[in-house]
């Protein structure tokens, strides 16, 4: 990107996509002073020509910008110290996003850019709205905060579509974003700690809204709705549940995606990876988006259709006989657990972890639905007086013994479809790496499965 070409800037936070921010910068002319708090990712950028420095004792007045890592967070509750020196300074702090939209609004204004944000389900809309567009023959580029950092994927360009997750924390560094679709899901209560008050946090989300060229926004909680009610230029809306279609919007009814004339746009019974009306919203909004890009109905209906799902959000990872084997791994509080659960009947559960606050409470209602229970993790004790009187239990310890006991329990059972869910409610790190570190032990064992 060309946006500091001549100029020198500051980089804090060198991890995959700061290191992508440097290169990017640095083949545009720019000179770049990086720095990160681990060492070993200072070692790393050095080794790849981007000149590291302890930034602390650097000049600030000499650069013309900083740029932030995502994640880094600018305000709440504490600024980062490279932000309240950058305000001293009285330079620029952006992210990579915002060198992005420079450089299309320089080079390719007209290049078609989804910007996809919300409380839950950005990833699984992100990759939907990309897969039914590259089924549909388009050339499309996935990136932002799922997987590849915007600055690695190919330039913006008029025949190619940017499709791209946003967190707050992205978008809050993006002065400049104006994505010719913007999308907000939904938006509850979540990393509250690092956002400070809901106001806020609802606040940065509105801006992708109000700065989109056309904006398709979930109205299923009071945040969104007023952020819909309060968007002024074009719009769509998407309503999960009882009533009527939005105004010009879509609604989701069970599985039908409807428009305001009671018409069905798409259905998505029996498509295993949008299982769960959750997915019905991620759904509706994908369908939304790629009609607005100009993709025919049967080409929807076929994307949908074909959408192998993301790997650790009720992914199917096999079959035994009638047993169904999901791995839900990336539900790490009760609110994602409670989606799965909802989604099948005769679960054999397993479940536990490092606990969140309010443990497995809220999924009593839940419970008529678990045959049998099989605990792993710290949080043994704690789900076992939850369970207790009301679900059958196993305490295993581990995922393997876990695994191996509700493979047995669901093949014993007379149901004619038991599942096999791995959907802990539970953060890894009592066991694990990562949650995807969970998941992927979890597709291994059960493969192993006789
Ligand atoms: P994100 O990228 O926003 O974290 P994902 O698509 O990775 O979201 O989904 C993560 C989890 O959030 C899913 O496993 C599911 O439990 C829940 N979820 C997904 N979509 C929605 C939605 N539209 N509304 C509420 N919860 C959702």
């Amino acid at each position: 990107v060309t946006t500091f070409a001549g100029r020198s800037v500051a980089l804090f936070g060198l991890g995959g996509s700061g290191l992508a921010t440097a290169h990017s910068l640095k083949a545009g002319g720019a000179s770049i002073v990086a720095c990160d708090d681990n060492p070993d990712s200072m070692a790393r950028a050095a080794a790849q020509g981007i000149d590291t420095a302890d930034l602390r004792e650097a000049e600030w007045s000499t650069f013309a910008a900083l740029i932030l890592a995502p994640g880094v967070p600018l305000t709440h509750p504490v600024p980062h110290w490279t932000v309240e020196r950058a305000k001293a300074a009285g330079i620029e702090i952006i992210g990579d996003i915002e060198l992005f939209c420079r450089e299309r609004a320089k080079t390719a204004p007209d290049a078609p850019f989804v910007a996809i944000t919300g409380t839950n389900g950005k990833s699984t809309t992100t990759a939907l709205i990309a897969h039914v567009l590259a089924q549909a023959g388009r050339d499309v580029q996935m990136g932002g905060n799922i997987g590849t950092a915007i600055l690695s994927l190919e330039p913006p360009g008029a025949e190619r579509v940017h499709v791209i997750e946003l967190s707050s924390f992205q978008i809050d560094l993006t002065p400049s974003l104006t994505p010719s679709v913007g999308v907000l899901l939904n938006i509850t209560p979540d990393h509250l700690d690092r956002h400070g008050a809901m106001e806020s946090y609802a606040g940065i989300k509105e801006r992708l809204v109000q700065g989109s060229d056309f904006a398709v926004v979930g109205i299923d909680d009071g945040f969104s709705r007023a952020i819909a009610e309060r968007r002024e230029g074009p719009s769509l809306r998407i309503h999960v549940g009882p009533g009527a279609a939005p105004v010009g919007g879509l609604l989701v009814r069970d599985t039908a995606i409807l428009d305001d004339a009671g018409t069905e746009v798409a259905d998505i019974s029996g498509i295993g990876s949008l299982r769960g009306a959750h997915n019905g919203q991620n759904a509706a909004v994908a369908v939304a988006v790629v009609r607005a890009l100009g993709i025919p109905v049967e080409a929807i209906q076929a994307g949908l259709r074909s959408f192998p799902g993301l790997p650790h959000r009720m992914e199917e990872v096999g079959r035994r006989g009638r047993v169904l084997f999901v791995n839900d791994s990336k539900a790490t509080n009760a609110d994602s657990t409670e989606k799965a659960l909802t989604a099948f009947r005769d679960i054999h559960w397993i479940l536990g972890g490092k606990p969140k606050e309010g443990g497995i409470f809220p999924l009593v209602p839940l419970f008529d639905r678990i045959a049998h229970a099989y605990l792993i993790g710290a949080s043994s004790d704690a789900f076992a007086a939850t369970l207790q009187g009301a679900v059958p239990f196993t305490r295993c310890g581990t995922l393997e013994v876990a695994t191996r006991a509700a493979a047995e329990g669901a093949a014993a059972s007379g149901a004619p479809e038991p599942v096999v869910l791995l959907s802990p409610a539970c953060a890894s790190y009592d066991q694990f790496r990562s949650f995807e570190d969970r998941g992927n032990q979890f597709r291994e064992l059960v493969r192993a499965l006789p």
